[in-house]
């Protein structure tokens, strides 16, 4: 299984980190290594002084593809959840002012939450899914996938034209506003569609 993250995704996202707002998906990737596991909190990591959620609509990927046509995008998956993208954000900042690739900001152990259970894609309304973070029980991050540049059909096209999808694998579509950092006992609840899925501790 992989996961693939599709970054700036939301204008609102990409220019409150003083990003220019891409013509085109940008994608990176985490191993399955970075999910944390069911149950488990997310210990924080030592090489970090600045660790950020970031919480995103997640497809979860039915049926294995190549080089997927947008038309027939729409027939690879049949579940949508959410997920957190934790981010270093220091190592991230970094890595960008030396044009190295993120990796080591964004794809180490427990740089991934997903959420308990999954949306099924014929009960939501694409062009209308609410997703909510809170942090200690403010919310921190309100998005709608109406605000996605990229919907999930034309991320599927794009993406595959590099990679093999397989079943199973994971897109994280992009993080609305809102990113800030996280800190050791602080709460993170992620809501679908106004369901919590994700109800994770920092440790
Ligand atoms: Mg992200």
């Amino acid at each position: 299984m992989k996961i693939i993250c599709i970054g700036r995704n939301y204008i609102d996202h990409a220019k409150e980190l003083g990003n220019q707002v891409p013509e085109e998906p940008l994608f990176f990737l985490k191993p399955d290594s970075a999910v944390i596991a069911k149950k488990q909190p997310l210990f924080y990591p030592e090489f970090t002084n600045d660790l950020h959620y970031e919480l995103e609509l997640v497809v979860r990927i039915n049926r294995l593809g190549k080089h997927i046509e947008e038309k027939f995008a729409h027939k690879y998956y049949d579940q949508i959840g959410i997920g957190i993208d934790f981010t270093a954000r220091d190592i991230q900042q970094k890595c960008k002012e030396n044009g190295l690739p993120w990796e080591k900001a964004k794809s180490f152990d427990g740089s991934a939450a997903i959420g308990k259970k999954w949306g099924s894609k014929e009960e939501l309304n694409q062009e209308n899914i609410q997703f909510e973070l809170k942090k200690n029980g403010t919310t921190v991050q309100l998005g709608n996938s109406k605000d996605m540049m990229f919907s999930f059909d034309k991320i599927i096209a794009y993406i595959s034209q590099f990679y093999t999808l397989k079943i199973g694998d994971l897109i994280f579509t992009g993080t609305p506003s809102g990113v800030g950092p996280v800190n050791i006992g602080d709460r993170l609840e992620g809501f679908l569609e106004g369901e919590q899925l994700i109800n994770l501790a920092i440790r």
